[in-house]
């Protein structure tokens, strides 16, 4: 599950991670209240309106905007909120249709001079993730922050460091010091990345975190560390030791047949293939999706129905299948070990005159306990049903049925 970035700083904050402050608004009439208010935190005048939504490269695309008055902070709050804002990672890019900004940030401006009016900010990539390779967590990390770290990532790849945590001695005080070291820092700029790295991570193994990436990491005028933005993803599968974090989840930025088919019990997630699968288990969705493509057609999505492959979940599957126009066809390939074979045929058959008119071929390939009275049942329905009892021969079925 991902976070806004206003959601990622107040739980970075709850572990003592400096963030830029901020004040989020979903209606333009909360503005002026918004900004009175951080005015009074923060002694500002000079803000940042930040559209939030779940894609990062907000800025190139126009949805990050500095004010330096009321009069600039009211016209890009107006202009952001409510645009269908385009950004590198956005669905379709900068050429596709844009997400719809629900939800603005309006943040304390943090790159000001110092007290002597001398400007000396830094901006710095930093992230912490797992690297699966390892069997560990990674803080990733680069002088070269702000916007375009994807080029120095290819350009300059020794710019970017990482530091392995051990998983078993947890993130060690020389590891935050060789960070602060390596980013250039000296004196209090060094002292307050050493404990923005500790506080990072603790937030990070705190919340079950599977990224929490900020980039910029900003050193300010005054040598402290400030989170200028933040972007985090929890994993799904620990969310129940997290109430307060699994409320917020924000469905809008789902898709929203994948959210469908989570209040159905199933997992899907939505490619751009041609070839519907419907399979029972992950790791057999998995090696399903591999034959399709070995035999050159491409999955339209992964599918696990569970356990449980009963006819009321095989006709929803089937219905959110077949909302993707791109689907030419719809591979079945159920496994048979505790579900029984002939019970799950049935359900495709029951599902299926339920839904009356599916317009695309279906291909059964059901192995296991009593497959072949399933076999027989498909066979004798009478429908544009094809039954197959290899996974080599049910995939050449739906190359030959969709070419
Ligand atoms: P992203 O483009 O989606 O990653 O959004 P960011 O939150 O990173 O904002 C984009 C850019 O806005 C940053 O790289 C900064 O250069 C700039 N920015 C962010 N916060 C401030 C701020 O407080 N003051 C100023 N002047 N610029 C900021
Ligand atoms: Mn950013």
């Amino acid at each position: 599950m991902n976070l806004h970035e206003y959601q990622a700083k107040e739980l970075l904050a709850s572990y003592g991670v400096p963030i830029q402050r901020g004040v989020v608004i979903e209606d333009i009439k909360d503005l002026d209240s918004a900004v009175s208010k951080l005015k009074e935190e923060t002694g500002t005048d000079w803000c940042v309106i930040k559209a939030q939504i779940h894609a990062g490269g907000r800025g190139k695309g126009g949805g990050v905007k500095l004010a330096k008055n009321m009069a600039e902070v009211k016209e890009h709050a107006n202009n952001i909120l409510g645009m269908m804002l385009k950004t590198p990672q956005t669905p379709g890019g900068l050429e596709g249709m844009g997400k719809l900004v629900r939800k603005i940030l309006i943040t304390e401006d943090v790159y000001l001079p110092n007290a002597n009016g001398e400007m000396d900010i830094k901006e710095f990539y930093y992230s912490i993730l797992m690297d699966r390779e390892r069997k560990c967590n990674v803080i990733i990390y680069s002088t070269e922050g702000g916007m375009n770290i994807e080029k120095v990532a290819e350009e300059t790849p020794h710019l970017v460091h990482k530091e392995y945590i051990h998983a078993h001695m947890g993130l060690q005080g020389y590891q935050t010091r060789k960070i602060a070291h390596n980013l250039g820092l000296s004196g209090a700029a060094f002292k307050s990345m050493c404990k923005f790295v500790a506080s990072t991570y603790n937030a990070f193994i705190g919340s079950d975190a599977s990224l929490i990436e900020i980039n910029p990491c900003l050193k300010t005028s005054d040598n402290k560390i400030v989170a200028a933005d933040s972007k985090a993803s929890l994993d799904d599968n620990a969310l129940f030791r997290h109430p307060d974090l699994a409320a917020l989840r924000d469905v809008h930025e789902e898709d929203p047949t994948e959210v469908e088919a989570k209040e159905h019990g199933l997992s899907f997630i939505k490619l751009d293939g041609n070839v519907g699968c419907m399979v029972n288990g992950a790791g057999l969705a998995m090696s399903t999706m591999d034959i399709i493509k070995l035999c050159g057609n491409d999955p339209a999505n992964f599918l696990d129905v569970g356990g449980t492959a009963d006819a009321k979940r095989v006709e929803t599957a089937f219905r959110i299948i077949l909302r993707d126009k791109n689907v030419k066809a719809i591979l079945i390939n159920i496994f048979g070990g505790i579900v029984r074979c002939d019970r799950v045929a049935q359900g495709v058959v029951d599902a299926y005159k339920n839904i009356g008119n599916i317009p695309v071929p279906i291909i059964v390939r059901l192995q296991g306990t009593n497959a072949e009275i399933a076999k027989e049942l498909i066979d004798a329905s009478g429908l544009d049903v094809h039954s197959a009892i290899t996974l080599q021969d049910a995939a050449d079925k739906v190359t030959e049925l969709v070419s």
